[in-house]
């Protein structure tokens, strides 16, 4: 008897241990998304009507939206403008981030703006000395760099970004890392003719932000003509016209610009799980570097520490080894400084640097 009650005790206790190793994971390659201050509201809550319908923001015909992103309620709504990230990841991904169930993530860096919440996403470090978009190159060592010096990983490391200050974020130069941001050509001296197009359309392009940022439809392309030639491990695209629509007001393009986004996670999930270095083995991380503020006052179109709210953000997690929660809906306190750490620890690394780094978020690992 009690030979078969110690049997019985020890291996339920074995197969939890094996299951909760996160060295176990069978993610082999990472691809890192945001796209730039993109509300939780209307990632959660889906349209919000009463932006819609102000004259001021509708671009001069509400119709186009409600027609196109209204539903019966908020589950519709969201559904409407984010197809796949409310199918695919809410059913075999998690979703963080709905604060009306008290799931909260936040910045933990004090300004609510750019370059500090890229540099709060890739170092792991609310650093208050990184206080500025016109900051010159990361003195940290994020964690792309740290990857990019682990043997397997090295060299095999990219970023495609719409907005010029990714060269600086990421410290292209120091990293190694090549960052393809704004106005960069692809394809190097040799570019093959789909690079060759992507680069003469990109620089023939409109541009509404002179030569800070492109259009997201060429960043996306570039980085998915990466993806598909160089078969890169750990891949970053920054997508940035949903900020810049909701600066300029405009939220039938700001909500144009998400739903494009959600159709490009789709083409690069499916191509993902059709290509056999990438299939099973790759997880999809999908965030923002800040969000923006509410409908009182218009503030919906902007963010910073005067901006009440613009500190609340969301994520999405998609990949082998991830369990299907779906929505997270426990009440919940997380910080954009855990997903350095746990962008390593998904690819089987600890990330270290001479700065304070963040803990990695433990519930994305739970079996
Ligand atoms: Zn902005």
């Amino acid at each position: 008897m009690r030979k078969w009650l110690i049997l019985f005790l020890f291996l339920p206790g074995c197969t939890n241990n094996e299951n909760n190793n996160t060295a176990d994971n069978r993610i082999e390659n990472l691809i890192i998304i945001t796209t730039d201050g993109l509300r939780w509201q209307e990632v959660f809550k889906g349209m919000d009507s009463v932006i819609a319908a102000n004259s001021k923001f509708n671009e001069g015909d509400s119709s186009y939206i409600f027609e196109n992103y209204w539903g019966i309620n908020e589950n519709e709504r969201r559904k409407k403008l984010m197809p796949f990230l409310w199918k695919t990841i809410a059913d075999a991904g998690q979703i963080y981030g709905n604060r009306n169930l008290g799931n909260k993530v936040d910045n933990a860096n004090p300004y609510w703006f750019s370059y500090p919440g890229y540099n709060e996403i890739f170092t792991g470090y609310p650093d208050t000395a990184i206080n500025s978009n016109d900051l010159g190159p990361n003195p940290h060592v994020t964690v792309l760099e740290f990857l990019n010096q682990q043997e397997k990983l090295k060299g095999k490391i990219a970023a495609f970004g719409a907005w010029e200050a990714f060269d600086r974020i990421l410290n292209e130069q120091r990293s190694g890392i090549p960052v393809f941001s704004s106005f960069d050509s692809i394809g190097g001296s040799e570019p093959a003719s789909n690079e060759k197009l992507i680069n003469a359309m990109l620089q023939n392009s409109h541009k509404p932000w002179l030569k800070a940022e492109c259009l997201d439809v060429f960043t996306h392309y570039s980085a998915l003509e990466y993806l598909k030639n160089k078969k890169p491990k750990l891949l970053y695209i920054a997508y940035g016209e949903t900020d810049e629509w909701a600066h300029a007001g405009r939220y039938r393009a700001y909500l144009d610009a998400l739903k494009q986004v959600d159709a490009w996670l789709k083409d690069i999930w499916e191509f993902v799980q059709n290509d056999p270095r990438y299939k099973n083995k790759t997880a999809l991380f999908i965030t923002v570097d800040h969000g923006r503020g509410d409908i009182k006052k218009d503030e919906w179109k902007s963010h910073n520490n005067k901006i009440a709210d613009s500190h609340e953000i969301w994520f999405a997690i998609l990949g082998p080894g991830i369990k299907n929660y779906g929505e997270i809906k426990d009440p919940m306190q997380l910080y954009q400084k855990q997903f350095a750490q746990t962008f390593a620890k998904m690819l089987g690394y600890t990330y270290k640097a001479e700065h304070p780094i963040a803990e990695e978020i433990k519930n994305i690992f739970d079996k």
